[in-house]
């Protein structure tokens, strides 16, 4: 299987051009039966190709992710390239800058493929509210790829390029890579800058990888990570050295099994998955370890409180005055309603005006307060954990890939696919997806959370159970039978 140590290894050794490289992906874009890209870049990708192919004829030094064909998702700006962050709002938007983490994997001579589809602005689980159609799930078309980086994993599942970007607010980067069968890693917040990021929940989002390994994982982390003088958000936290420690063995770790996160609600044959895999971690040497985070049935709530809540205060600015299509009007009103109310599809409206009213006079105090205690209580909690545990491990998702359309009209089962994935955005940790098997032919993701700033111990453990498994091997193998 092509994996980013191998190809950029080809490529420094001019075995394959990185010009043919990026043809190859781009024909796979160009034919993709999923929906996964909003804007492909073919054009630029060769360039991009082209000028390393010269780098490397003239003998210079190639970067570390040199000729990877890589997928951006379209809240994340590329400097000269369409940026809808998946609205019709922003369908005229040219992305003036280059967000920092693309900056740092273009001076790593990375090539941008195209920018993927996505739920508007991020907000959903399924990429099914994207202002530019729903994307595909490549294992069963009829089914959600998860979202809201929707055609960030569809893209990397299906091999239309080597990696993506995706943003992850409550687990759009670790839903759909466990829908997908990937690896999906959701950073601490403020290990990667969000500038050049839409933001959505400023104080929860986070952008990360999505890739086919956790060696891959790590060596995208490894590019993006680090502070940046654009976002004050982004930490001074020194960045180790991930791929050095990967392989590392896990005997001695502590892995602490919340007890919350297998109670109803997670569908019984993925829990047997998950327990399964828990096991292999055990027999790879990890001590498991009981524990509870009785807070938890606080989060999901919470989550949807100071989201809509921060959402409002974030959408303001696609008003067609500062950002976003204009509509003709004859007054203020109008412009707004013409504009926002026509373009805004019916997820973003929903949060704007939920996040309105919670924060208004008179609510505040019920809702938002209270969903910030709720917050403290469940990052106190997790403190407490991981004093005693090192890293704990979890399901993803409480169920595989659901249909397309099931959830559509029905809110709240639709944010209840985000039960396991928000406690952790509430208390900034980082976590990773990896995947652990099958049901009924879909994939199933084993979440594994870590103490602030413990990518490197995440990534390890993962690639550890990866390796044990090599699940990696046998789902490409099967993407690749039907693409
Ligand atoms: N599905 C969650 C939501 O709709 C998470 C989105 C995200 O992580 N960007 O808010």
């Amino acid at each position: 299987m092509l994996s980013i140590e191998k190809l950029v290894r080809q490529i420094i050794t001019a075995e394959v051009s990185a010009v043919e490289v990026v043809e190859y992906f781009n024909k796979k874009v160009a034919a993709s039966q999923l929906n996964s890209f909003i804007t492909p870049c073919p054009e630029l990708a060769i360039e991009q190709a082209k000028k390393i192919d010269e780098k490397r004829a003239r003998g210079e030094k190639l970067g570390r992710l040199a000729g990877v064909p890589i997928a951006i998702k379209d809240v994340i700006l590329v400097k000269g390239i369409q940026a809808t962050g998946g609205s019709r709002i922003l369908e005229n938007y040219i992305g003036s800058y280059d967000a920092t983490m693309v900056e740092r994997l273009k001076a790593e001579d990375a090539v941008i493929i195209g920018k993927t589809n996505c739920d508007e602005f991020a907000m959903g689980s399924s990429g099914e509210n994207s202002g530019y159609g729903p994307t595909k799930n490549p294992w069963d078309l009829n089914r959600v790829p998860g979202g809201s980086s929707s055609g960030s994993a569809a893209a990397v599942a299906a091999g239309e390029c080597l990696a993506a970007l995706g943003t992850d607010t409550g687990g759009s980067i670790r839903q759909p890579a466990a829908f997908c069968g990937l690896v999906g890693l959701k950073p601490t917040y403020g290990r990667v800058s969000r500038y050049g990021l839409m933001a959505m929940t400023s104080s929860f989002d986070q952008a990360g990888p999505l890739t086919r390994t956790v060696e891959d994982s790590a060596f995208i982390l490894q590019v993006i990570a680090g502070h940046d003088n654009h976002d004050a958000t982004s930490s001074h936290q020194a960045v180790p050295n991930y791929i050095d420690t990967l392989k590392n063995n896990i005997k001695g770790l502590r892995i602490g099994v919340p007890a919350e996160f297998f109670s109803s609600g997670l569908q019984p044959a993925v829990k047997v998955l998950v327990e399964q895999a828990i096991k292999k971690l055990s027999s790879l040497g990890a001590l498991i370890v009981e524990v509870n985070l009785p807070s938890l049935e606080y989060a999901l709530a919470a989550y949807y409180v100071i989201c809509p809540s921060e959402v409002s205060a974030n959408l303001a600015r696609y008003d067609g005055i500062r950002f976003g299509i204009r509509a003709s009007a004859e007054s203020l009103n109008e412009l707004y309603t013409k504009t926002r109310g026509r373009l805004l599809g019916s997820e973003a409206k929903r949060r704007v005006m939920l996040g309105t009213y919670v924060l208004s006079a008179g609510y505040y105090e019920a809702y938002y307060k209270q969903a910030q205690l709720a917050r403290q209580l469940i990052k106190q909690e997790f403190n407490q954990v991981f004093s005693k545990v090192d890293i704990l491990a979890a399901p993803t998702t409480p169920t595989p890939a659901f249909m397309m359309g099931s959830k559509a009209n029905d809110p709240l089962a639709m944010y209840l696919a985000d039960i396991f994935t928000v406690p952790v955005n509430i208390a900034g940790l980082p976590a990773v997806s990896v995947p652990c098997g099958l049901v009924d032919g879909l994939p199933v993701g084993l979440q594994l959370i870590g103490s602030a700033w413990s990518e490197d111990l995440l990534l390890r453990v993962a690639y550890n159970y990866e390796q044990s498994e090599v699940w990696y091997k046998k789902l490409s193998d099967f993407i690749k039978s039907k693409f």
